[in-house]
């Protein structure tokens, strides 16, 4: 299927879900594995010491049986740390016939040959948009101590320019820094940006990825901490940073912008901009085969090993349509982060602009 028959078919999907339920999710956030070999200050998964992941084989059982995904986040801890992280992608490539959209984080700590290969073979698969996203928190000294690691702010600005260069070649793929903001880098984007700029002169604001740290006890094991200190500031910060962004065009430019308009917006209110799209549009499956609403809410649906490996089976379950009811009532934690708010947004940018 040609690319732009999938970018039509990935809005058409979120389009629909705008208006009605839909049959099967189409956004997949997957952990592929909790290895990490960062020291975040603001994350906890690099404590994990994982173990019985999915299998090779049990990820190509569920991606034979599960077929509907448009748009599949692969995410970690460290994604490259897992050898067969082509095969995955292959996995999905080959069932999802709709797959438009493929991301990946790094946080630059493999051997930068090793990512390079691997997100060469996987750009040779034919998935039409392979976003990668390179972890940066701060200038050197800062990210290094965001991050526990020295040297990781040079590796970074080295991941991103071998990244760069690759995207000459390969023009579906997009490379971006990930900036997330916290009490821990208060008022150091602008500045961030400076130094990355000196390193690497045609970088651009456009060429950060904005989140603010999140907590959750699936996920990021931190829900103890508290990683915002002043929204206020925040907001004035990201405002200042944002409104010197060029205005972009492309799909992914236009959900950027959106996405960081409705931050904005969350981090002035506390309320969240857009009706959660959790479990009907999306869902987060952890790397032991465990099925979340969202990376933020621990109400654990199933496991895979227990159901086959076919989510169809427990989509419409009780247990699924009561955290349905619990979301529709406002229950799930309130956090408006890019992996779950992007479902939100496309379904409404879609239905504004069709
Ligand atoms: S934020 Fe990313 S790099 Fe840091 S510990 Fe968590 S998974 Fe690892």
């Amino acid at each position: 299927m040609p690319g732009i028959t999938k970018l039509m078919g990935l809005a058409a999907t979120a389009l629909q879900s705008n208006f009605s339920q839909l049959k099967k999710p189409y956004k997949l956030n997957f952990a592929i594995t909790y290895w990490c070999q960062s020291r975040c200050l603001s994350c906890n998964i690099w404590q994990f010491k994982p173990k019985g992941e999915l299998t090779i084989d049990e990820i190509r059982e569920f991606a034979r049986k599960n077929r509907s995904f448009r748009w599949i986040e692969l995410t970690g801890g460290e994604p490259f740390l897992r050898p067969d992280i082509v095969e995955i992608a292959r996995a999905f490539h080959e069932t999802s016939k709709g797959l438009y959209v493929m991301t990946i984080p790094t946080n630059s700590l493999c051997s930068h040959e090793m990512v390079v290969r691997r997100v060469e073979e996987i750009l040779n698969l034919g998935i039409p948009r392979l976003a990668v996203t390179v972890s940066l928190d701060g200038y050197r000294e800062l990210h290094d101590k965001i991050r526990g690691v020295p040297g990781n702010y040079d590796r970074a600005i080295e991941m991103f320019k071998r990244l760069k260069e690759l995207s000459r070649h390969h023009r579906n793929l997009y490379a971006v820094f990930g900036y997330t903001m916290s009490k821990y880098n208060q008022w150091q984007l602008e500045r961030t940006y400076t130094e990355v700029k000196k390193a690497i002169p045609s970088v651009t604001r456009n060429d950060f990825h904005i989140n603010v740290a999140q907590t959750s006890s699936n996920y990021y094991g931190n829900s103890e901490m508290s990683l915002v200190a002043d929204n206020e500031a925040t907001v004035r910060e990201l405002s200042a940073f944002v409104s010197m962004r060029r205005r972009e065009f492309g799909i992914i430019g236009i959900v950027e912008n959106a996405f960081l308009r409705t931050l904005l917006q969350y981090l002035k209110t506390g309320e969240m901009p857009l009706r959660s799209r959790s479990l009907d549009a999306s869902f987060f499956l952890d790397s032991y085969g465990s099925v979340f609403p969202s990376i933020m809410w621990d109400r654990k649906i199933a496991n895979l090993r227990e159901i086959n490996y076919d989510v169809s089976s427990v989509w419409r379950s009780e247990l699924a349509n009561e955290v349905r009811r619990d979301i529709a009532e406002g229950k799930e934690p309130k956090q408006w982060t890019a992996c779950e708010a992007f479902q939100s947004l496309t379904g409404r940018i879609t239905s504004l602009i069709r």
